[in-house]
Parts: structure tokens; C-alpha cells; sequence
């Protein structure tokens, strides 16, 4: 895609996280990466009245173009991109259930066949760190190993995914198994899917991508 695209889907993204009660007020951010950085969100602007003019590039070296700073977050969306070239887009959003576990510090357990979408057999919490710092990056980097998702201690959560497409369907994964996993615990102690049920639910999936691409190739 080339960058007003990019710019433009990032806009209509920013909205659609709005729009499904993912993301609130300015405090979410997405990014794409973007030739050698990214194209991110500025920083304390929410999806409202948000123009793909606004949209900050952000170089891997920390240089800027664009008429607003960027997020604060960037640098998280910086690092995440270079460490993980797998990831074409971020999203990181405050949303409830995802952010009220972070509270509590907890990782999500296999209680959910759904876990397994998000590349591993739970969704781990990052250690708490200030808020755009070095620290919180780490963190992340750290809780993001082998994963799509993390939540982020007394934060919130990070989505990724090979495009912004991708990462919205993670995020709103991650927020609908969040709150199944809140209300789970409001009544009781959810009984975890074993090693080998999470395995099996895993290669299910795997072998469900692999026949949809067969199916396609088939019909070219
Ligand atoms: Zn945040």
C-alpha cells in the first residue's frame, strides 16, 4: 500500500476501534510500518476529527516527519516492529475487560480454545513499567514472545498483526477473551483446557488456514 493508504486505513481503523467500544477518548494508538519506520498516531489526539494529515512518520531511528509529535507510546511500536518483522501493524488501546485484568496482573490461562489464535496457550501480562519508557518496551518485547497479544500491567493491552486488518481482529480477540475470562472468574474457577486439548484446538487451526489457502490456489 502505498503511504495516503496507509494513512487513511490507519484514520479508518482509529474510528472503527471508537465505534466497537475498543478504545476511548485519546488515549489508543496504532501504527503500520512503513519503509525503515512507521506511521503512527500523534500524541493526545483521539479518532474524532482525526485527518490522514495528522498521522506522524516516525523513522526506526527516532526522527520525525509530520505536523504533531507522535504518540507517546511510539516507542514500543518502534521496537516491536524492529524485533518482530512478522508485524506490519499495532494496535494498543486502554479497553476495559483487557485493561481490568491488567490490573490485577494477570496473564490468561488456556481456558479458551480462542487463546490459541493468538500464537500460544496464554496471553501474558507485561510487568509494570511507566508509560513510554524503555522499561514498559522491554516489558512488552518480553510478554509479546511467540505472541500476537499482551496485556500491559496497570495499562492496557497490545495487538499485532501482519496488517491492520489482522491486528483489529486480534485486539477485538483479545477484549472478547478478556471479558469472558473476567466473568469466568466472577463465577468460579474456570476448569483450563489441558496440554493436549490445547494442542489439538491449535493444529485445528493450522490445518483450517492451510485447507482455506489449498481451496484458493485450487480455484486460480
Ligand atoms: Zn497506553
Amino acid at each position: 500500500m502505498k503511504e495516503n493508504e496507509l494513512r487513511s486505513e490507519l484514520v479508518r481503523i482509529a474510528n472503527k476501534l471508537d465505534a466497537q467500544g475498543l478504545n476511548r477518548g485519546t488515549s489508543g494508538n496504532l501504527s503500520v510500518r512503513y519503509g525503515e519506520g512507521l506511521l503512527i498516531t500523534p500524541s493526545g489526539m483521539g479518532a474524532e476529527g482525526l485527518t490522514k494529515d495528522d498521522i506522524v512518520w516516525v523513522n526506526f531511528d527516532g526522527t520525525t516527519r509530520g505536523r504533531w509529535q507522535p504518540s507517546s507510546e511510539w516507542l514500543f511500536h518502534r521496537d516491536i516492529f524492529v524485533q518482530r518483522p512478522e508485524f506490519g501493524a499495532i494496535i494498543h488501546t486502554h479497553c476495559i475487560a483487557a485493561t481490568a485484568l491488567a490490573c490485577l496482573r494477570k496473564d490468561i490461562p488456556p481456558f479458551h480454545y480462542m487463546i490459541a489464535l493468538l500464537g500460544g496457550d496464554s496471553i501474558r501480562c507485561a510487568d509494570y513499567a511507566t508509560f513510554g519508557t524503555q522499561d514498559l518496551s522491554d516489558n512488552a518485547l518480553l510478554a509479546l514472545r511467540g505472541r500476537k497479544a499482551c496485556l500491559l500491567a496497570n495499562h492496557g493491552m497490545i495487538a499485532a498483526g501482519e496488517d491492520l486488518a489482522e491486528a483489529f481482529k486480534i485486539a477485538v480477540e483479545v477484549e472478547t477473551l478478556s471479558e469472558l475470562y473476567l466473568r469466568t472468574l466472577q463465577a468460579g474457577q474456570p476448569v483450563l483446557l489441558s496440554a493436549q486439548q490445547f494442542q489439538d484446538a491449535q493444529s485445528r487451526f493450522a490445518g483450517y488456514g492451510k485447507a482455506a489457502e489449498s481451496k484458493e490456489t485450487g480455484a486460480e
